[in-house]
């Protein structure tokens, strides 16, 4: 049997609302999760606090309590709020949000609307060819939908909504203070039916009043070929549903491309490395080069030199907005041959004799621009 609300909040059985509101604003703030990080009694008194504050601050609920006990309430299936929503609706009120709300249009007979729902971030990582060429992707998200019993309504179906006793309807309460500088009249959001101006008779069974529930939710995501790292998918209205049954938010999701293990991408292009043989590079041939398809024959020139780059048009990402694809670029490195043994060290030896200077292009432009580096600051060559 949960404790009772007058013991909880340290008031008497007579107390008037200012007290009740005074004690739960010193508990609520108090034992608030924020200022007692993992400290679960202090979670469950906030709770506690907060479940006591929303029937003594009702009329209606604290005479049913009064008269019949927990059981009394439980009986007329009365939900409660999430106590983090009656403490920020609270503060919210307590702070002068009725002075905004007068700025912004809440004064006349206007209640609180339908509020858009949130936007839902969603990271998601694909391989470069999902990138390339485009996929479909179900992803799982969580995310607050209209609750399906009572189709947002809040109340347990063939119950409907009622008039807040609290506020007469109006969602909001004009009250005056009277302070050192003068009476001021503030108006705050009803903390019953927290400024809609209704409340229901039995709350839904489902959504106990919240006119939403949390729903996993697997969505398809269709990814077009050409996307980026940061590409952003938006699916419209893929969000939260909104508070009082607003407009749903989007579903953003935000594109990561994972490593590849051959291609780094530029743009629409893409660039790899390839190993080929020193005989190769020499005689000229063909190797097998990677693509995004799979592998295709690269002709090596003969007298292909280290580092040189080869360009393989069309073969490199679609662009997402027209026609067309980015190029690959195969940059071969000319492998020098390790661990030689004693035939191979000899074929290279005589090989190495052979040579003259219209054998080894760069070495003859090298030595030339050598030759004229050491003139110019007057040195000697050697030998
Ligand atoms: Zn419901
Ligand atoms: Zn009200």
């Amino acid at each position: 049997m949960p404790r009772d609300y007058y013991e909880i909040l340290g008031v008497s059985r007579n107390a008037d609302t200012l007290e009740i509101k005074k004690a739960y604003r010193r508990l609520a703030v108090q034992c608030h999760p924020d200022k007692n990080p993992g400290d679960p009694q202090a979670e469950d008194r906030f709770k506690e606090v907060a479940e006591a504050f929303e029937v003594l601050s009702d009329r209606r609920k604290r005479e049913i309590y009064d008269n019949f006990g927990h059981n009394g309430l439980k009986g007329r299936g009365f939900g409660f709020h999430d106590p983090a929503d009656i403490f920020q609706q609270f503060m919210g009120a307590a702070f002068g949000r009725g002075i905004f709300g007068d700025i912004f249009g809440f004064g006349g007979s206007t209640r609180t609307g339908p509020a858009p729902g949130a936007n839902i971030d969603y990271e998601l990582e694909i391989s470069l060819e999902e990138a390339a060429f485009g996929v479909e992707k179900k992803i799982t998200i969580f995310r607050r939908e209209t609750c399906p019993r009572c189709h947002g309504e809040g109340a347990e179906p063939g119950t409907g909504r009622e008039e807040c006793i609290h506020c007469r309807g109006l969602g909001r309460i004009r009250q005056a203070r009277k302070t050192l500088l003068g009476i001021f009249t503030t108006e705050t959001i009803c903390p019953v039916c927290h400024g809609e101006g209704s409340t229901v008779k039995e709350p839904c069974h489902e959504c106990q009043g919240r006119r939403s529930v949390e729903r996993e939710k697997e969505v398809t995501v269709k990814i077009p070929p050409g996307v980026d790292e940061g590409s952003v998918l938006r699916q419209q209205g893929g969000g939260e549903v909104g508070p009082r049954n607003g407009p749903p938010g989007d579903l953003n999701i935000y594109l990561r491309l994972l490593p590849h293990p051959i291609f780094k991408r530029s743009g629409d292009d893409i660039f790899c490395e390839v190993p080929i043989s020193f005989p190769l590079a020499a005689l000229g041939g063909e190797t097998e080069v990677p693509t995004l398809e799979g592998r295709t024959s690269l002709k090596i020139p003969p007298g292909t030199q280290s580092a040189q780059i080869f360009r393989l048009r069309g073969s490199g990402i679609p662009h997402l907005h027209g026609s067309g694809r980015g190029d690959e670029h195969v940059q071969v490195v000319v492998e020098i041959p390790t661990r030689l043994n004693k035939e191979q060290r000899g074929i290279l030896e005589r090989l190495e004799g052979t040579f003259s200077d219209k054998n080894r292009p760069l070495h003859r432009s090298f030595s030339e621009r050598f030759h004229d580096f050491l003139a110019k600051h007057g040195i000697g060559e050697s030998e």
